[in-house]
């Protein structure tokens, strides 16, 4: 007999899931170019020599391949000032056969990350980092979002999780997780409860979240009591820990209590890469065939 306050907590499969949106966007392509497109073209530039950025950098072309769509990538060396990058985005910003540009995180001391996100044409902006992406956001009109909040709706929509209404709480306030995702959800219509490292009393905010976001890369930091029974656990952070991946949230404690959770590996990554696909199949539609997916809305104000 088992433990009959235990829930039978449901394992988030993102690979699975990604492979699947993935497919959709593989056909897409295929039909752009049978009836004469050329494919969309993602270009990565990538400054330093980071084996971790690097091996980002290869996984995405990688999976742009898989769907059909273009890649190319950029590697300057370390030394590359400011106004070298910024002067390589604006002929990437007006070459006309690039859709979408991503530029690796993170940046060498010399280069302003503010600079380079404002540098790049906000039609090509694959990872949503221009200011002008930011506003549209706020104001529920994005056509391009960044990759991991993406990632996270399509996860909590995959798996029917009601959104309108709930609490949902995240863990964490940067520009690439944690405020995007934060807006979309409180777009879908959910309470939301935004917590950082000076918020007081973190696991009871988290103990009433029947969403909870973990993005503060943080290893291990959420508790299985902190967790309420049946919740949705959305673990974004992923930190290397002697040589293996770790999320945020305690995964074994959290089994048996959560009702749906991402492990660390598997789960939110590939979605991001997937979401990464799709902006830039969107920022393609929107430049050459001047039609956005309407379904790409990020949501509704009201
Ligand atoms: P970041 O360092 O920019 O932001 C972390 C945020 O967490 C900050 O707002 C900070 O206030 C908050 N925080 C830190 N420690 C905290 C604590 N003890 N209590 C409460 N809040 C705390 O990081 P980021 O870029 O937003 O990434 C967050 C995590 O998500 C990292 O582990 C990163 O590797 C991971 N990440 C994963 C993916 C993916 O595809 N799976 C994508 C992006 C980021």
């Amino acid at each position: 007999m088992g433990d009959p306050g235990r829930i039978e907590t449901t394992v988030v499969d993102g690979l699975a899931l990604a492979n699947e949106l993935r497919d959709a966007m593989s056909r897409e392509i295929a039909s752009l170019v049978a009836a004469g497109h050329r494919p969309p073209h993602l270009t990565v530039v990538l400054v330093g020599d980071d084996p971790a950025s690097r091996s980002y950098i290869k996984g995405k072309q990688r999976a742009c391949a898989r769907i059909g769509a273009d890649s190319s990538e950029y590697l300057l060396p370390e030394s590359t000032s400011e106004k070298e990058l910024l002067e390589l985005l604006d002929r990437l910003n007006h070459d006309d056969a690039i859709d979408g540009i991503l530029v690796q995180l993170p940046l060498p001391k010399q280069i302003s990350p503010e600079a380079v996100a404002e540098a790049i044409d906000p039609a090509k902006d694959a990872d949503a980092l221009h200011p002008l992406n930011f506003g549209r956001l706020l104001l529920g009109n994005a056509k391009l979002v960044s990759c991991t909040p993406l990632g996270v709706m399509a996860v909590l929509d995959h798996h029917e999780i009601e959104i309108a209404g709930a609490h949902a709480v995240v863990i964490g306030r940067s520009n690439i997780v944690g405020k995007p995702v934060s807006i979309l959800l409180q777009q879908r219509n959910a309470t939301v409860t935004m917590c950082h490292s000076r918020t007081r009393d973190l696991a009871d905010h988290c103990r009433s979240a029947d969403i909870l976001v973990a993005a503060a890369g943080n290893p291990r930091m959420v508790k299985g009591d902190w967790i309420r029974p049946g919740a949705a656990v959305m673990d974004v952070g992923v930190t290397e820990v002697e040589g293996r991946l770790v999320g945020d949230v305690d995964f074994e404690a959290a089994l048996g209590v959560a009702g749906l959770i991402t492990p660390s590996r598997r789960g939110i990554g590939p979605m991001t890469i997937t979401m990464l696909l799709r902006n830039t199949l969107e920022a393609y539609r929107a430049r050459k065939l001047g039609s956005a997916d309407p379904s790409r809305r990020a949501g509704q104000p009201t």
